[in-house]
């Protein structure tokens, strides 16, 4: 995905590790994120303990009998969760404008300009 920014400039979301791009959980997702995100993962475990870990597998992707680690499928619960509660977040590398999404998963968007002039690298990990 790709949108112009007010100012000319191309923001591009393509790989991962974009020091320009963020998710927000908001307040009132966090009890959905980490609660059924944990309570899945539990399940998944109980699944395991009790011999049924392919088809808890199964189930969760949609019927496709997929060979997925444990680490793998732990992971895919928080992203499903990330992707249902979260919002994504985008600066602007030129002029600084955040760009927040409406909704979950909507790549609908609303514009905030800085006022301060100490914008650049906001969503960036400094490492
Ligand atoms: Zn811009």
């Amino acid at each position: 995905m790709k949108f112009k920014c007010r100012c000319g400039h191309i923001v591009v979301d393509r790989d991962s590790d974009l020091p320009y791009k963020g998710e927000i959980i908001r307040d009132q997702s966090y009890e959905d994120f980490y609660e059924k995100s944990s309570l899945l993962a539990g399940e998944f475990i109980k699944a395991i303990n009790e011999g049924r870990r392919q088809d808890w597998i199964k189930s969760f992707y949609e019927g496709r009998d997929l060979n997925v680690s444990d680490s793998g499928v732990i992971s895919d619960i928080y992203c499903r969760a990330s992707v249902e509660n979260g919002l994504n977040i985008f600066q602007c590398e030129s002029c600084g404008r955040i760009f927040i999404e409406k909704h979950s998963d909507s790549n609908a968007f609303v514009c905030f300009k800085p006022v301060s002039d100490d914008w650049k690298g906001v969503l960036e990990v400094k490492k």
